[in-house]
């Protein structure tokens, strides 16, 4: 997708400290952390909000979902705990257009969020 931050990270056009890369998905951190760790993980095909996924989607959702998890192992943060975190539209707090998880850690998250 022209324009799309997240799509040009995930393609190398826009620079990101990388933490993991597959064919379909990407995790770096986010530019403007919201804890001492706040990563992002994001498939690599442009899907604007949640509400896009389709049927067969299943599996790369649940990529993201393993990728945060290994990430966590391998950081060391997996023990301790961490939150992940998925806005979707304004209600949600989203302000990037495609698809991301929020992955928080390093510090006791307060719930419920704001
Ligand atoms: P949202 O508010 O859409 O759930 O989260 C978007 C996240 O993307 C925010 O935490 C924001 O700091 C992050 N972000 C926005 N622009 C960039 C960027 O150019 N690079 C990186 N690494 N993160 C970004
Ligand atoms: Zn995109």
């Amino acid at each position: 997708m022209q324009d799309c931050i997240f799509c040009k990270i995930a393609k190398h056009e826009l620079p990101a400290k990388i933490l993991y890369e597959d064919d379909q998905v990407i995790a770096f951190n986010d530019i403007d952390p919201k804890a001492p760790t706040h990563l992002l993980v994001i498939p690599k095909r442009h899907i604007t909000t949640l509400n896009d996924l389709e049927e067969g989607d299943e599996a790369l959702v649940g990529r993201l979902q393993v990728t945060a998890a290994k990430l966590a192992k391998e950081l060391g943060f997996a023990e301790a705990g961490y939150r992940v975190v998925m806005n979707c539209n304004e209600d949600g707090g989203q302000t990037v257009w495609h698809i991301h998880m929020h992955v928080l850690a390093g510090r006791s998250l307060t719930w419920p969020p704001g």
